[in-house]
């Protein structure tokens, strides 16, 4: 044996960095007193009557592996509700797959697809496990920078200088993560005009579809004209069910692309947790109320951070979706690690770095409103703290 252990890693693993959102909970975990906006997991428990259901099964005794598409219950549920709430008809025999979370449900989309060297644009700032995704599929990530005065929607002006032939697909990721940004369907429309131009799939994870705000109405990218077979959709229980722990999401496609995604998952996954896939099926028939209570719950917290970011003099445009704010940091004439990193220093709250979602997010932090109100109004007021000490 020759060299060192990490030098006989995978070039692909050693080329990507660990994730810059894991490095402030480390800090956080060693602070008293810390509050942290950073992680994006809902702070409520999931509602009883999924838990329940789980309960029941087990109860039962529904311990076994399931089919490795995931249990016809479940996916006849979310054709169903596909169906029922953006006309889309997916078959649920061949045109959808349970999966443990979007996270599962995006590296096996982006495996399906891509031949080495293959390019994949993605909007920037974004969620950290797409590039990094890509990257381990044997693609290339190709970062295309979003505008703020645009609210970082993405155009496809922006997005045209970067096309080029090994150009296979485009990943969206809208309810957006980190910046709470939403695309209005004309702005899906002409996304989908250049995904038809130029050939490309278009890969949408809309895990936060179910989280808008205002009244908006998410618009679901497989549901524009002729979209449907050329959108591979990813989503999930996590955010909107607040299910993170059970590690359920799907992808639906078309039954190539579905087949192709269930070969990688039967060898690799076998099948979802059927404990989740359980509850899942009770989120869907039962669980709206309890979401939509929830999504009532953070919007007056998104409405509360909003206003009293402004106040402060940290710009921020009102996200539309998600449970995320991003505002801009530059006139307190730090970077956006240096804030983050003297901000928990000295007041102990915890945000992340909008660096950490792609170059472009310099300048910026990503603060969650999935905590409390007590807790924001407090994070606000240590925020003002630190603002007004260190203004440069
Ligand atoms: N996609 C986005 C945009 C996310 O923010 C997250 C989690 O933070 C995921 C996917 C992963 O979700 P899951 O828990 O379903 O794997």
């Amino acid at each position: 044996m020759s060299g060192t252990w990490s030098e006989r890693l995978s070039p692909a693993v050693r080329s990507i960095a660990p994730s810059g959102i894991r490095k402030f909970f480390d800090i956080a975990s060693k602070m008293q007193d810390v509050i942290s906006l950073g992680v994006g997991e809902p702070d409520f428990v999931t509602p009883w009557t999924i838990r329940e259901s789980c309960v029941y099964g087990l109860e039962q005794g529904r311990t076994s592996y399931t089919a490795n598409r995931g249990l016809p219950e479940l996916r006849r549920e979310i054709a169903l509700h596909f169906l029922r709430r953006y006309n889309l008809d997916y078959d649920y025999n061949t045109e959808v797959l349970v999966t443990v979370g979007v996270s599962e449900a995006l590296d096996l989309a982006l495996r399906s697809i891509l031949a080495p060297g293959d390019e994949v644009l993605i909007p920037e700032p974004s969620y950290v496990s797409y590039a990094a995704c890509t990257t381990l599929a044997g693609g290339v990530p190709i970062s295309v920078a979003a505008r703020i005065e645009n609210e970082f929607r993405i155009t496809p002006e922006e997005l045209e200088p970067y096309i080029s032939a090994r150009t296979k697909a485009i990943l969206i990721g809208y309810p957006n993560n980190p910046t709470g940004a939403i695309m209005e369907r004309g702005d899906l429309e002409k996304i989908a005009e250049f995904a038809r131009q130029h050939d490309l799939i278009v890969i949408s994870d809309e895990i936060y579809g179910d989280l808008t705000y205002g009244g908006r109405e998410h618009e679901c990218f497989a549901a524009l004209p002729s979209m449907q077979e050329r959108t591979i959709l990813l989503n999930g229980f996590s955010k909107a069910y607040a299910m993170t722990g059970w590690r359920i999401g799907y992808a639906l496609g078309n039954p190539d692309i579905i087949a192709a995604m269930t070969k990688i998952h039967q060898y690799t996954m076998l099948c979802a947790p059927i404990t989740a896939q359980m509850a899942a099926v009770e989120a869907l028939r039962h669980g709206e109320k309890y979401m939509k209570k929830m999504v009532g719950e953070y919007d007056r917290r998104r409405r509360l951070i909003h206003d009293g970011l402004k106040k402060i003099g940290l710009d921020a445009f009102e996200p539309k979706g998600a449970f995320y704010i991003f505002p801009d940091i530059r006139s307190t004439g730090y970077g956006s690690s240096e804030f983050a990193e003297k901000l928990i220093q000295a007041e102990h709250v915890a945000l992340v770095p909008g660096n950490a979602f792609g170059s472009s997010g310099e300048g910026y932090v990503r603060c969650s409103y999935a905590t409390s109100i007590p807790k924001i109004s407090e994070a606000l007021n240590r925020i003002e703290n630190f603002v007004k000490k260190h203004r440069r």
